[in-house]
């Protein structure tokens, strides 16, 4: 089956006549006999239904939908995408480990590697998101993860996935990857050399910014177990209102992935000839360094982008997004609706690709045609400022 049936079709549970899988709520489970509850217990705990936080039907049925779209052994969900990134570092690693996390990823891992990693000894290197088979430098023989993020979701640089999982599986190092921004529909993580597979949900899989949610597909059984015991261990549930919600949303998944794709091609095409603007980070345009990569790994491009903005001062910035009408000013993206936000990152291995004012875009399903207009007239206003 293609991704846009599998999306169609997956996840439906087994005996209902509804077409959605219902919301089932949960903390106790009945079982008919004391035999049988125990049996449930011993066996594989987490397969079929034993306790409310380790899933209901709701979850089954979206676990079971991702892991179709994902290609792999399973997906476990988890409350956010930041719970799925530490969630699949900690299956990954005990103390005395090390592991290589790409210098453009997602703000908070980095806190939580000098925290909390730290604390259990495991020590972490940034590394090039540029490095390609070059990473193999910084492997040391207790290396035993690299996470990436491609592209990163503030600075947009790709990395060559399948050079880099070459290199890790010669060091028996796991791959994990922050598939958010292509999300499994528009980049087969898990075919392309990675073992776990991370998705924000919140962003483009719930769709409708109202939900928070996160997953980790498992290439292969052997990962299985790990991940799923952190989840458990560390006692993370999924209310299955949101598993509700995360279907919900996935159902058109295919067909709102396409319109932000055409939608961002359309506006990051006008803006690269701004004369406000330095450059537009996209991997899906041909003048961007990752468009190699892109073009050969990925199959489509999402609705998120940067653009190193040349406002003659940060009083100019301010108008410029103030100025905005249609672009919400907040965090986190992927729903249906434009956003703005100051690109604000850290880098400890590599330079910034920005050389002035970095902000970034998401592109909604609005018209493009509106999109444009808007951001004319706030280039007009920020052009007035000194
Ligand atoms: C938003 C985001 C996350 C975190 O997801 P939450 O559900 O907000 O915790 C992780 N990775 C990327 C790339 C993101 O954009």
């Amino acid at each position: 089956m293609k991704k846009d049936t599998k999306l169609t079709h997956t996840g439906r549970g087994e005996d209902w006549q509804l077409i959605n899988p219902p919301v089932a709520r949960a903390s106790t489970i009945l079982f008919p006999t004391l035999k049988e509850f125990e049996e449930n217990g011993r066996a594989d705990r987490f397969t079929g239904l034993h306790y409310g936080l380790h899933g209901t039907h709701t979850a089954f049925a979206l676990e079971e939908a991702l892991t179709a779209l994902e290609g792999g052994y399973r997906t476990a969900l988890v409350p956010s995408g930041l719970a799925a990134i530490t969630v699949a570092l900690l299956a990954c690693v005990k103390a005395g480990n090390h592991v290589l996390v790409a210098d453009c990823c997602y703000g908070p891992v980095r806190r939580f590697c000098e925290l909390h990693l730290a604390r259990l000894g495991v020590a972490t290197t940034y590394f090039d998101p540029a490095a390609g088979a070059g990473i193999e430098a910084l492997f040391r023989p207790e290396t035993r993860a690299v996470l990436c993020e491609a592209p990163g979701s503030l600075t947009f640089e790709m990395q060559d996935i399948p050079a880099i999982a070459a290199v890790a599986h010669g060091h028996d190092a796991a791959v994990l990857m922050d598939n958010t921004w292509a999300t499994p529909y528009f980049f087969d993580a898990l075919a392309h050399g990675v073992d776990l597979s991370i998705q924000a949900g919140t962003k483009y899989i719930g769709g409708h910014a109202d939900v928070m949610i996160g997953s980790v597909a498992v290439k292969d059984e052997r990962w299985w177990q790990p991940v799923r015991d952190v989840i458990a261990d560390y006692g993370y549930g999924v209310s299955p209102d949101d598993c509700y919600l995360a279907l919900r949303g996935l159902r058109t998944l295919g067909a709102r992935l396409k319109a932000h794709q055409a939608n961002a091609l359309e506006v990051t095409s006008w803006l690269e000839k701004r004369p406000e603007v330095a450059r537009v980070l996209y991997p899906a345009l041909p003048s961007d360094p990752g468009y190699a990569i892109w073009k050969r790994d990925f199959t489509g491009a999402s609705g998120l982008f940067g653009v190193d903005l040349r406002a003659p001062s940060r009083a100019a910035l301010e108008v410029f997004v103030d100025s905005l009408e249609l672009f919400g000013i907040g965090s986190s993206w992927g729903g249906f609706e434009s956003l703005i936000v100051p690109a604000v990152f850290k880098r400890t291995a590599s330079r910034s690709p920005f050389l002035n004012h970095a902000i970034r875009l998401h592109i909604g399903l609005e018209d493009p045609a509106d999109i444009i207009v808007d951001l004319e007239q706030a280039f007009n206003k920020m052009n007035q400022v000194k």
